[in-house]
């Protein structure tokens, strides 16, 4: 079954767009943890970080690209935090890959 992730990538479901090329897709988050909370979100269907191939390693530096990109638009390059949970141990809801960019705020430690 897809995920809401691949629905919003493939335009079934509204999304507030950030950023989008024809691997990535860059979202605000719902339900924000902070004044900045996006979602970068390789269109790809791959479940987990873990799950991510060699060839889908490839991925990464774009990420961190569009998560610099982003941070500077965002006016948080100085303080954010990019982050995966992975597996729901870690609190992972949506099993379609995803990292978070978080700031805005004094973020605190890290649990
Ligand atoms: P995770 O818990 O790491 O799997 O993160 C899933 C994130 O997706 C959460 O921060 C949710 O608030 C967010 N989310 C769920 N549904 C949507 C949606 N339709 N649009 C944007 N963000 C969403």
């Amino acid at each position: 079954m897809s995920s809401i992730f691949k629905k919003i990538i493939e335009g079934e479901i509204p999304a507030d767009k950030v950023f989008e090329n024809e691997r990535i897709l860059a979202i605000k988050d719902i339900n924000p943890a902070a004044p900045v909370h996006l979602l970068i979100i390789p269109k790809k269907e791959i479940a987990t970080l873990q799950d991510m191939s060699e060839e889908d390693r490839g991925l990464l530096p774009e990420i961190v690209e569009v998560a610099q990109k982003l941070a500077a638009e965002y006016g948080v390059a100085d303080g954010y935090r990019l982050l995966v949970n992975n597996g729901s141990s870690a609190g992972q809801t949506i099993f379609h890959l995803h990292f978070h960019l978080i700031g805005g705020r004094a973020l605190g430690a890290m649990a």
